[in-house]
């Protein structure tokens, strides 16, 4: 039996009842999708049904205001997902009712849809034979044929698709089926570490395994370390359950959600009274912060972490 084969017959054994496979449309997978990209099942899990709940059409999605989106979002990160999601559904249904793109080269057009996301939607949604590449797939095929490539990098993820393509090609492979099976392979089975090769699909395919070599693929990129930088905010409340907070309105990963002011040290004052000696030190800020209730409105995560810890939401 061909690779391609054993992952659809083992995919329909084993495949998890996700909502938006229960009922595939456009609006639900392209969704799906979006809000997958970088996050668990588990975790995005309660945010899909309440973002359904709240904008169940792309039409209710495009008729939404922006801040009413990125209100619904809030948790989930990744804001400029929520950002695109909302400016496609606005393209999308540009004359009135929804317009949905056919194959990865119409997806593929749309803001926030990468090639990977084009190719899973275009071959779940038109059987178009695409072959997936996301970080679950890249680690079951670097082990599969001991690939030396770092995968986070597009053309070792071109190469990669290049090679899958012919396996789709196999008698019987349904193309959703066949790339969703890859992703569930990655996240279930041939898990990052300590992968269950005793109940894989490829486990006769896998020269990693056949090597004992699991762990050496995929191959690690070298991470640069990241530069820290520090800012010092403030938590002012009114007294009637609200904070200051601006809205950021500069480009950027956080523009339209919610902030603390950040302060920056300006004086420091010693003043001596009878009793004691005040070192009093005065921060700074430039800012166009209101009050603002901190449930209404989207707040940056190190924003809503704060007010949590604060107990102000
Ligand atoms: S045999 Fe093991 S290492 Fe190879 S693809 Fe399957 S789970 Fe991954």
């Amino acid at each position: 039996m061909t690779p391609a084969l054993k992952l659809c017959r083992w995919f329909a054994r084993v495949k998890r009842p996700m909502p938006w496979r229960l009922a595939p449309s456009p609006y639900v997978c392209w969704l799906s999708e979006i809000m997958m990209q970088q996050t668990t099942y588990s975790a995005v899990l309660p945010y899909y049904e309440r973002f359904l709940a709240r904008f169940p059409t792309v039409e209710a999605l495009a008729a939404a205001d922006e801040q009413d989106v990125l209100k619904v979002w809030e948790g989930l990160g990744y804001y400029a997902r929520a950002r695109n999601l909302h400016k496609a559904a606005k393209a999308i249904c540009s004359e009135g009712v929804a317009h949905w793109p056919k194959g990865s080269g119409e997806w593929a057009e749309v803001p926030g849809v990468g090639p990977y996301t084009a190719a899973a939607l275009a071959s779940v949604l038109d059987g178009e034979r695409a072959p997936v590449v996301d970080g679950n797939v890249a680690r079951v095929f670097a082990r599969v044929w001991k690939m030396d490539d770092v995968f986070h990098k597009l053309p070792a993820r071109q190469k990669l698709a290049a090679r899958l393509r012919p396996l789709m090609d196999a008698r019987g492979c349904v193309p959703g089926d066949f790339n969703q099976a890859m992703m569930e392979l990655g996240a279930l089975v041939c898990t990052p570490t300590n992968p269950m090769c005793g109940e894989c699909p490829l486990k006769a395919d896998c020269a990693a395994r056949r090597d004992g070599e699991q762990s050496a693929y995929p191959r690690k990129a070298v991470r640069r370390e990241l530069p820290v930088r520090k800012a010092t905010a403030v938590v002012v409340e009114d007294g009637a359950g609200r904070v200051l907070l601006v809205e950021n309105r500069a480009g950027g990963l956080l523009k339209g959600l919610w902030e603390l002011p950040v302060v920056e040290p300006a004086v420091e004052q010693v003043q001596v009274f009878s009793h004691f000696r005040l070192e009093l030190t005065a921060l700074r800020a430039k800012t166009g912060a209101v009050f603002a209730d901190p449930r209404a409105v989207p707040l940056s995560t190190s924003t809503r972490k704060v007010l949590t810890a604060c107990g102000l939401l």
